[in-house]
């Protein structure tokens, strides 16, 4: 990439973070007492291409719980070990429309609706679990840290926040229980969910981790294999049609790219063997997404292209856009 290129890519983010660093709308998490302990006005936007540049702009460094997008990643560990069939045995594919919360199960099969909202996390989270709650956790944090880059740790507060307020949480679990979707081992698979969600990560990390998944599950700097190619389509597709909960329709129209938004105010775009887009801000929209979050990959797909099914422009893609630039 020639120098050129990469100063209109900085250049170009930082005119969007300009743009929306104003932007005041939304609120903060407050249903888990320590989300609501982020800064509101916090904002950072990190894009990594799949050839290992990274570019950010404002608090990238910012730490803050992955929350929600924990769960495409587990979800690519559970089909890691166990396979398509095992894992669909367990939870579908299929949009739900409704909330990340909602305590409903598809009628049929009394199958979770997808591994994007929390039922379907759930479940994920039982099967990865492993046959100890500290050995589950540490795979998945070493897994995470391998597509960041970097080590990385979980939030003990938040964990702890999450665990004491988790009863919806729990209602759902033991609903699933119930109805033959998980084991018996209801709190382990609680407390690894729950540690998922509190995942410490920054803007950067998450442009890494959502650049890996558009390379083919390498990361692009340290060049190694974290995750298996086979899956990692699976992955992508449903956080096409499920990664922004109840906005998830609007947003495969809008944006067009797989995405997956965090209570903790995290969204993470992947714009497939591209590049990966990622942006901070805690305030949230009443679907909880993040406001600004939302603003900023809509401005960066409208403005480089990016939209899956964008082929009109002669010159849209990024590819070609970065082509024209040197
Ligand atoms: N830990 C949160 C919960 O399960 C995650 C929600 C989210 O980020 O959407 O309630």
């Amino acid at each position: 990439m020639t120098t050129t290129t990469t100063t209109h890519i900085q250049e170009t983010l930082q005119n969007v973070y300009d743009k929306f660093k104003d932007v005041r709308d939304g609120e903060v998490a407050s249903y888990i007492p320590e989300l609501a302990k982020a800064k509101p006005d916090d904002f950072g936007i990190s894009l990594t291409t799949v050839d290992g540049q990274v570019f950010s702009v404002g608090d990238f460094e910012k730490e803050f719980t992955i929350q929600s997008i924990c769960k495409p990643f587990a979800f690519l560990m559970a089909l890691e070990e166990f396979g398509r069939d095992a894992v669909l045995e367990k939870v579908c594919v299929e949009p739900s429309g409704d909330a990340f919360n909602s305590i409903e199960l598809e009628p049929k099969t009394m199958r979770p609706f997808n591994p994007m909202i929390n039922a379907g996390a759930i479940a994920i989270a039982s099967m990865i679990k492993k046959s100890s709650r500290d050995c589950g956790v540490q795979y998945f944090v070493d897994k995470m840290g391998l597509a960041a880059g970097r080590k990385l740790d979980i939030d003990q507060a938040v964990l702890v926040s999450e665990t004491e307020t988790g009863n919806r949480n729990r209602a759902i679990a033991y609903l699933m229980l119930n109805c033959g979707i998980i084991d018996a081992a209801v709190d382990h698979a609680l407390h690894q969910y729950f540690a998922q969600c509190s995942l410490k990560v920054n803007c950067q990390d998450l442009a890494m981790m959502s650049a890996t998944l558009a390379n083919m599950g390498i990361n692009p700097v340290t060049k190694q294999q974290v995750f298996g190619l086979e899956y990692v389509k699976d992955v992508l597709a449903v956080m096409f049609t499920c990664g922004l909960y109840d906005y998830a329709g609007e947003w495969a129209y809008r944006v067009g790219l797989p995405a997956k938004s965090g209570v903790g105010g995290g969204i993470v775009a992947v714009v497939n063997r591209q590049l990966g887009i990622s942006v901070y801000s805690p305030r949230l929209d009443a679907k909880g997404n993040s406001v600004r979050g939302i603003a900023v990959c809509k401005e960066l797909a409208a403005h480089l292209g990016l939209h899956a099914f964008d082929f009109t422009n002669v010159g849209s893609s990024f590819m070609e856009w970065l082509t024209a630039a040197k």
